[in-house]
């Protein structure tokens, strides 16, 4: 098999195919620390591509409860049991933590799903290590919702102390997910019609409905679970990425690359959306001042979801700061520790950066910081912090600004005349 460089695994990886790069890639930061499960985005998804007959079970875009909660049911469990069961020595990782852009979280040194499969799956012809999730497990989206850990092994047993900082005993969050848009797709690999393909421009992984005949290999390939077959068409489907959003068509956007609905609709404003620059070797190329590029290589806030399975997903998280941090680090790799510590401490750049999401549904391109006075000076958490006023500015791709905004919200007082009659 072709080996190909995984920069979240930090190592070249087995892939069936040679890897080739598009020019710029879709990819996107969830800050899960401000969701709130108001599920707008899911239904900002479903309103707009999935709500035809033989649509019913299906959710491009899903926020589940976790631990418990899971689209399909228990996707992620399942996929780490088949992941454990091929790396009887554990999913371990080894080296350096934030060493080089190259290795940002150091070493994966277990087996991907495709490095499993090339070794040992039957039937032969698989590609990928994965399973087929049941009717029944694709049901109910929002099963365990708000369903806390309590005590290990007791039901409805919680914790009755309070809790601090910096991990809660009774817990839960939300996990909001689409497809990741790989950088080495699951679903592309394991298709046998070759139906599935990456787009050279911006990396958007499109499922081809007239050459799918329905046969769920990609379906059973995605170790995310993100694409969903369709029994009336007999077809699979999966999310779009809004791509005439995205590439500036789409009536609304004015010619300017526009965020996805899902992005667009976050009440929570934990979503934004990006096109990042590729080298020719599939690593980022540096652009430093892509909020996106930002957040992921330079504050080191946002991390991969399950790296260890080694599509290379385009979707980053800002870990919640309140869950122990064995299971995040099994979810997000080993940069969580980092992650958390700076998310929770911001410096001055990082907390203009976190002002940009959701100003504006356009994609930015890049942003400017101008200076401004210093509002507080103080401690947090022990440590001294001081707050300076900033503005942020956000650019587009034709380089114009597209919003500016400041670090201190502005306070609005209602006029004596529209006093609150409640
Ligand atoms: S998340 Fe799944 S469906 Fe989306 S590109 Fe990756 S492997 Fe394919
Ligand atoms: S719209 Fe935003 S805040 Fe609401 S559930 Fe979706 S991701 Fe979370």
């Amino acid at each position: 098999m072709p080996q190909v460089y995984n920069w979240h695994l930090g190592r070249d990886m087995s892939y069936p195919y040679e890897g080739v790069y598009p020019e710029r890639q879709f990819a996107f930061v969830f800050n899960i620390n401000r969701c709130i499960a108001c599920q707008s985005c899911t239904m900002a998804c479903k309103s707009t591509w999935t709500f035809s007959k033989g649509q019913e079970h299906m959710w491009w875009a899903n926020v589940e409860t976790k631990p418990y909660g899971g689209y399909p049911m228990f996707w992620d469990m399942k996929a780490l049991e088949l992941l454990d069961k091929a790396n009887p020595d554990g999913q371990v990782w080894s080296g350096e933590v934030d060493r080089d852009a190259r290795r940002p979280y150091g070493q994966f040194d277990g087996q991907t799903v495709f490095e499993a499969a090339e070794k040992s799956l039957t039937p032969d012809s698989a590609r990928v290590l994965g399973y087929l999730p049941t009717d029944e497990e694709w049901n109910s989206p929002n099963l365990y919702e708000d369903n806390p850990v309590g005590k290990r092994g007791v039901r409805y047993e919680f914790d009755k102390t309070g809790e601090q900082l910096p991990a809660h005993k009774t817990w839960f969050f939300y996990l909001a997910r689409i497809c990741n848009h790989c950088s080495y797709p699951a679903c592309l690999v394991a298709c046998p019609r070759k139906a599935i393909y990456k787009r050279p421009e911006d990396g958007i992984v499109l499922l081809d409905q007239k050459e799918c005949r329905g046969y769920r290999k990609c379906v059973e390939a995605c170790p995310y679970k993100k694409t969903m077959y369709r029994g009336n068409t007999r077809t699979s489907e999966k999310c779009i990425a809004c791509y005439p959003r995205v590439e500036g068509t789409d009536p609304e956007s004015n010619g300017q690359p526009m965020e996805t609905r899902c992005m667009a609709a976050c009440i929570g404003q934990i979503r934004m959306q990006g096109l990042v620059k590729m080298s020719k070797d599939g690593t980022w190329a540096e652009d430093r001042q892509n909020p996106i590029y930002y957040m992921v290589h330079v504050a080191k806030v946002a991390l991969p979801l399950y790296p260890q399975f080694g599509t290379e997903p385009n979707g980053y998280y800002i870990p919640p700061r309140w869950v122990p941090r064995d299971y995040l680090r099994q979810m997000f790799g080993p940069g969580v520790d980092l992650a958390v510590e700076r998310y929770a401490n911001p410096d001055r750049e990082l907390l203009a950066v976190l002002q940009l999401f959701r100003r504006s549904n356009r994609i930015i391109f890049k942003y400017e910081i101008e200076e401004g006075p210093k509002v507080y000076e103080g401690t947090l958490r022990g440590r001294p912090i001081t707050l300076y006023n900033d503005t942020v500015i956000a650019f587009g791709k034709d380089g114009k600004e597209i919003f500016r905004t400041k670090v201190e919200e502005p306070i609005h007082v209602r006029p004596a005349k529209h006093a609150n009659s409640i």
